[in-house]
């Protein structure tokens, strides 16, 4: 049975479909072209309620699972729009959910399901360590009922759009600790307070119409009871996040792909050059049937990504494969779609050109095909570690 159409989530399909009829390409064209922040369609999707999909009912979610919030995100890419603007709260969300203290959940999660703030941003990159997170050099130090911020972050995303952040910096040496994940611990952040407080924002301009800022620490000062879960202990709480922000980014990268195949499959079937459809040409059918493929297959790995994350199994390897298969199958689309439409794939009236660039993303964020490959061969098949 094809996964595109028969799962058990048509009420949510179909009411995120509703909302997002209402802000159709013209809309996230004009956003991408002025380079804005599409904040009704989020103002929109946050007094629905879909924001809070993941919090608990009793603190004024709806209570759904990474299942239902990764359909949320796929029906709004599918739909032709850019999750990428708002998808930072499902996954900070869990972060929050799972291991903040009752307090914590309490001072927060109902006030982010009313839609009086948002926790749409993560710090965890920096530029002198990439992706050899253990190696960040961003340190918190603390000072009786503080901590205290010294360091600086790249690539962190809608900082301009956000109230809170979670940031993942060093509180115990390296040079400390037994095991290199250790020491690490994680806060939530409040921007507004921080900007004036020790934090600088930079926004980096990017090919994709995506906020995302360098930020500088100089002793940013941040309450010691802003500490989320126990000292030292951050790096396996990010992962619980990680994890969820990889499977929905997969989720994105299915809707992205059938919004490719829908796309260029109505385009070939009605575009006649040589006297026939150019769809009549198996040249043509062949790649995108081959992407539509690898879309259905990506999209099993999702759902069993899902599935594990809900029951609270470890599902790292799941939700790595499902971003890696995800992503690789939307560029594969992405390019059939832009191939097939020939010079008009390039107009950017078709939105193809703006959705090729948004999917390309995945290949690189959050972790790079590279490192995905890494942790298959050294966690699941065991080979001897690389780095
Ligand atoms: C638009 C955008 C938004 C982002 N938003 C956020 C955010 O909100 N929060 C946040 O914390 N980060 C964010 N990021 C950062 C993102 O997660 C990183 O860019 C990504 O993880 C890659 O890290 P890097 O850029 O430091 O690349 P590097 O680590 O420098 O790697 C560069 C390349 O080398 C390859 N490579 C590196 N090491 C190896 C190896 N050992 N073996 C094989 N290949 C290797 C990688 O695969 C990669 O392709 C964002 C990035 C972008 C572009």
């Amino acid at each position: 049975m094809l996964t595109q159409s028969n799962d058990q989530f048509g009420d949510i399909r179909d009411a995120v479909r509703a909302l997002c009829e209402q802000f159709p390409d013209e809309y996230h064209r004009k956003v991408d072209q002025e380079r804005g922040y599409p904040d009704d369609f989020v103002d929109a999707l946050t007094k629905a309620g879909w924001m809070a999909a993941l919090i608990p009912e009793a603190y004024g979610g709806s209570g759904l699972g990474l299942t239902e919030a990764s359909v949320i995100m796929e029906e709004i890419n599918r739909a032709g729009g850019n999750s990428g603007a708002c998808h930072g709260q499902m996954y900070n969300m869990n972060t929050l959910v799972r291991h903040g203290s009752e307090e914590q959940r309490q001072k927060y999660l109902p006030r982010i399901a009313s839609g009086e703030l948002r926790l749409q941003s993560m710090g965890v990159t920096e530029p002198t360590t990439g992706t050899d997170t253990t190696q960040l050099k961003t340190t918190a130090v603390k000072k009786g009922d503080r901590y205290v911020i010294n360091g600086q972050k790249v690539w962190i995303s809608r900082v301009q759009h956000s109230d809170l952040m979670i940031l993942l910096a060093r509180t115990t040496p390296l040079s400390k600790v037994k095991k290199k994940s250790e020491g690490l611990s994680i806060f939530i952040v409040d921007i507004k307070d921080a900007l004036s407080n020790g934090m600088t924002a930079r926004p980096i301009l990017n090919m994709v119409n995506h906020e995302t800022n360098e930020l500088f620490f100089d002793d940013l000062e941040i309450p010691a009871e802003n500490l989320i879960g126990e000292e030292g202990k951050g790096f396996k709480y990010i992962l619980t996040g990680l994890n969820a922000e990889r499977t929905l980014i997969a989720a994105e990268c299915i809707g992205d792909g059938y919004w490719f195949t829908d796309r260029v499959t109505q385009y070939v079937s009605e575009r006649t050059v040589f006297g026939r459809p150019i769809g009549q040409n198996q040249g043509v059918q062949f790649p995108i049937a081959e992407a539509f493929i690898e879309i259905e297959a990506a999209n099993l790995m999702r759902y069993d990504a899902c599935r594990r994350y809900d029951a609270g199994e470890d599902c790292g390897a799941q939700a790595n494969m499902a971003k890696y298969l995800a992503a690789k199958a939307s560029w594969e689309a992405a390019n059939a779609c832009l191939q097939f439409h020939g010079g008009f794939g390039f107009a950017c009236e078709y939105d193809i050109e703006r959705k090729f660039r948004e999917t390309r993303l995945y290949q690189v964020a959050p972790i790079s095909t590279n490192l995905i490959l890494s942790y298959v061969a050294e966690h699941v098949l065991g080979l001897p570690r690389s780095f």
